[in-house]
């Protein structure tokens, strides 16, 4: 039986122990002396979101596909560990093994939003690995940075050994490769970051000498290693069905963010929204087959167990065999008491007739991201839906029974003006109105539509990279003129 790291005493004292003890279905537990390579990969938020991460789940799959490998998990523990394990100096460690981190040959940290930049550095400090690359020594893990914000990735350069740029699934098997060959050649640390360099798509922050403009831009960005390339280049995925998926996901004991299958059916957008990081970096658009997705499936569900099967992409609708996915899923699964979801379709006659197969119209609500209130905005950002579109869209929904809408919305983006705002309200009313304008006896109950917003922010790799933001004050300000509309 697997030791625990956190005493019986410790566990019962905090939220949520089960955070902290993995022995999830479908774990991967592997003999330490008996692999060549130890990962540990981290997840720089609390369990339960960094448990609905898909990209974590795909790589845990890839790396421990691999004998010579073990990859093992870790999270960002919750406010009430953290300053139990400072104060007992526990090191932080993994759920398999629950070995400490800093024991492992790497640290793999996903990037995936600037707020858990903080996070990054609690880790560290909780591993015990020095906070700074330049004061690791030869027995320290090689800290890897992965995921979007990995493209841009100055603001942690002095914290990472290595970034990779660009997707998992491409470097990660030549990079261990080297890593091994280095170790059994007797090589240092600095040896095998040398041959990293070499590798596409990976970047060395300590081997480039950064010069910056007095308003903090980037004036120059010149190697200091011989093994350094002049420019790094993404690594992106090109045939996706030549990479493996997920075969057996892990299935939490509590409820986390996202408690179901997640079939991934294409990666990459081929919509160019201004202010959108993940159709920038993500592209181009590349599909899975439909018999790769079946097969992966069929696979996940048998695993795990689970009764609900998630379609996800940045675009459903832009998915060339959608029908024929769905009609599958349909003729297969749901029969078995298995619910299909559906996210991120545009609202067309085409998506309401998937979903209206797939979904309980009245528990299910619509979604529209019009992201701004006025057609000038929408176009200033590119996004490619107009109000004739959203109208003819929710009319139809209402017509096959649906009643209720939700609407994203997104304050502070260029250009926007106080009209702007106005419109969200001026929308969200014509919504409504369009509910009213289908006779009573086809109305099912009273409409609901609730809009929402969140805020701009610039981001690198976007249009918009170099937009400003605005301040708090200006946010509050903007969501109160249309909370007062
Ligand atoms: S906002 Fe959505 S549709 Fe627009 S580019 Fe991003 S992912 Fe694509």
């Amino acid at each position: 039986m697997r030791k625990l790291a956190l005493s019986d005493e410790i566990l019962l004292s905090i939220q949520q122990p089960a955070r902290y003890i993995g022995g999830e279905v479908n774990m991967v537990v592997k003999d330490h002396s008996k692999v060549r390579t130890r990962f540990a990969f981290a997840f720089p938020d609390v369990y339960d979101i960094g448990m609905s991460h898909l990209g974590i789940q795909i790589l845990y799959s890839m790396f421990n596909s691999r004998e010579d490998v073990c990859c093992e998990r870790v999270y960002s523990p919750w406010v009430d560990l953290d300053p139990i394990m400072r104060e007992k100096k526990i090191p932080l460690f993994t759920l398999e093994s629950q070995k400490p981190v800093k024991d492992f040959d790497f640290l793999g940290i996903t990037l995936q939003y600037e707020m858990c930049y903080t996070n990054v550095l609690q880790i560290l400090d909780l591993s015990q690995i020095p906070l700074h690359a330049c004061d690791r020594c030869e027995n320290d893990p090689i800290v890897i940075g992965g995921g979007p914000c990995a493209y841009n990735p100055e603001p942690l350069a002095d914290f990472f050994d290595l970034f990779y740029i660009g997707e998992g699934e491409t470097v990660y098997f030549d990079l261990i490769d080297r890593y091994q060959e280095n170790k059994a050649a007797g090589g240092s640390r600095k040896d095998f970051l040398e041959m990293a360099a070499e590798i596409p798509g990976i970047y060395v922050p300590s081997f480039y000498d950064p010069e910056y403009n007095e308003d903090g831009t980037l004036k120059s960005f010149t190697p200091n290693n011989s093994h350094a390339k002049e420019k790094i280049r993404k690594q992106v995925v090109a045939d996706m069905d030549s990479v493996g998926y997920i075969e057996k996901p892990l299935v939490p004991y509590i409820k986390v963010t996202q408690d179901r299958v997640v079939l991934e059916i294409q990666r990459g957008c081929i919509r160019g929204c201004r202010f959108c990081q993940a159709g920038n970096v993500y592209r181009p658009l590349r599909e899975h087959s439909l018999e790769y997705l079946k097969h992966y499936a069929y696979d996940m569900l048998k695993s795990t167990g689970h009764e609900e099967i998630s379609l996800s992409s940045l675009s459903s609708s832009d998915y060339t065999y959608l029908e024929g996915l769905v009609n599958f899923l349909i003729d297969e699964f749901k029969g078995k008491g298995v619910n299909i979801s559906l996210p991120s379709l545009r609202i067309d006659a085409f998506s309401l007739d998937v979903m209206s197969k797939v979904q309980d119209i009245k528990k299910s609500s619509l979604t529209f991201a019009p992201e701004a209130g006025s057609q000038r905005l929408r176009d200033v950002i590119n996004k490619g839906l107009t109000e004739e579109v959203i109208l003819k869209g929710a009319s139809e929904a209402f017509q096959a029974g649906w009643n209720r809408v939700k609407l994203y919305f997104m304050l502070g983006q260029p250009t926007e003006t106080v009209e702007d705002m106005e419109g969200i309200a001026l929308l969200s009313e014509k919504i409504a109105e369009a509910y009213y304008d289908i006779p009573k006896d086809q109305r099912n109950g009273k409409v609901q539509v609730v809009a929402s917003s969140s805020f701009f922010v610039p981001k690198p790799f976007t249009p918009f990279q170099w937009a400003r933001m605005c301040t708090k004050e200006e946010f509050l300000e903007r969501a109160n003129i249309v909370r007062g509309k």
